[in-house]
């Protein structure tokens, strides 16, 4: 297959146009919250790069300082933009030198070497390979940045330029290069259409890899905000319930504690304390149940005034120890709220899963609901066991 020079350039300068485009229309399509995510500065990251190949595509017919060294300032700009896209996605503070030295660097080595091809590509591509690495480095020291998979995408696309420069280097320091010149119809060199393809697909991969990596950030924290309780930033129902099914399928012969946790006489502290120390007081009980509880065990908001928790892999006296602190915890503890210091105490609904039986979490549910009627009706602050 013979690829020429200025189709293989004018493919590259379209397929990064269009993802200019996409990517300035995922900038203008966010909501206001998301705006530092990163996306904008990647935007312009590629449309530098855009740029650099028109200004490389007219060589020849503009001048040596345009084609060459602003031309290589721009390539190095729009890289300085991805490290500032990534800081900016992190939240994290990128030195300033990591932007500019790396910029003045290419500017004066492409004007000191204009006239000297193969010292830039020895030279000048190591410039730009410090710059890729510093990138790489600063997106994979955040651990959040690599949950998902498209961090693999963009540290792809970063890794074929590389790779293209490494060989670029290696070509120049082993051999005459003679590139084809973008307007004549020369042949290119072998090393002129791997650049071109790769710098191609770096440029998709990239960018398709950081808007995944965005879209992968907001489906994490949507999830999240799916699973918690908004007033108190506990589990809610749906993530108990969903962990109770998990541990109840999972459990491989060992039994598992559900706790009915109802707080007593809720009623009376909104209605005496106000509304605003009720939701104060719910609080406080998720926060001082959460610290008593084990590595396995997940304390969520049933509704209302009622906690629950499933406590996998622990047996009827396990659980009612278990109840017990819970609800002593509560009944030594004074809540200090805006209208002053209020005591609560808990009833507790016991219901377990026995090991072998098949069971379904709807009934263990409703014996935990039976166990803690038989707690209020008993006196309340107390514990009871289903059965
Ligand atoms: P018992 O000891 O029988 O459980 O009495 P109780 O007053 O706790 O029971 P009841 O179920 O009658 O009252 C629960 C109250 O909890 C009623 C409701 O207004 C209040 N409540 C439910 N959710 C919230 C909330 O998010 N914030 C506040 N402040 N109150 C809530
Ligand atoms: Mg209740
Ligand atoms: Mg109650």
């Amino acid at each position: 297959m013979n690829l020429d020079a200025r189709t293989l350039l004018f493919s590259l300068i379209l397929t990064n146009t269009f993802m200019v485009v996409s990517l300035f229309v995922a900038v203008s399509s966010r909501e206001e919250a998301e705006k530092q995510d990163g996306i904008a500065k990647w935007a312009v990251a590629i449309l530098l790069q855009t740029l650099t190949w028109i200004l490389i595509a007219a060589r020849g017919s503009i001048p040596d300082a345009f084609s060459i060294v602003v031309a290589n300032g721009f390539l190095s700009g729009s890289y300085a933009l991805m490290l500032a896209a990534v800081g900016e996605f992190q939240q994290r503070r990128v030195p300033r030198w990591k932007y500019f030295v790396p910029i003045a660097l290419t500017l004066l080595v492409s004007a000191i070497l204009i006239n000297d091809i193969h010292a830039r590509f020895i030279w000048g591509g190591m410039v730009y390979i410090f710059q890729l690495l510093l990138f790489a480095r600063t997106l994979l020291t955040a651990p959040e940045s690599h949950t998902g998979r498209a961090w693999k995408l963009l540290i792809s696309g970063i890794a074929v330029v590389i790779v293209v420069l490494l060989l670029r280097a290696v070509v120049a320091m082993t051999g005459q290069v003679i590139l084809a010149q973008p307007g004549a119809n020369d042949a290119p060199h072998w090393i002129q259409v791997v650049s071109f393809v790769a710098l191609m697909g770096s440029s998709l991969l990239g960018s398709i890899g950081f808007l995944l990596m965005v879209k992968e950030r907001t489906d994490r924290e949507v999830l999240h905000l799916a699973m918690t309780d908004s007033l108190t930033g506990v589990p809610n129902r749906r993530a108990l319930m969903d962990y109770a099914e998990r541990a109840l399928a999972q459990r491989g012969g060992r039994s598992m504690a559900l706790l009915m946790i109802d707080v007593d006489h809720f009623k009376r502290i909104n209605d005496t304390r106000g509304h605003p120390a009720g939701d104060e007081v719910l609080r406080q009980i998720s926060r001082l149940l959460s610290k008593r509880l084990r590595g396995g065990d997940l304390l969520g908001r049933y509704g209302g005034e009622e906690f629950c928790v499933v406590a996998p892999d622990t047996d009827a006296e396990g659980a009612l120890k278990l109840a017990e602190s819970l609800r002593a915890t509560l009944e030594s503890a004074e809540l200090t709220t805006e209208s002053g210091k209020i005591s609560v105490t808990v009833s507790i609904g016991l219901a377990l899963s026995a090991a072998d039986a098949e069971r379904e979490l709807k009934d263990i549910l409703a014996e935990a609901d039976v166990a803690l009627y038989s707690a209020k009706k008993g006196g309340r602050n107390r514990v009871a066991s289903f059965g």
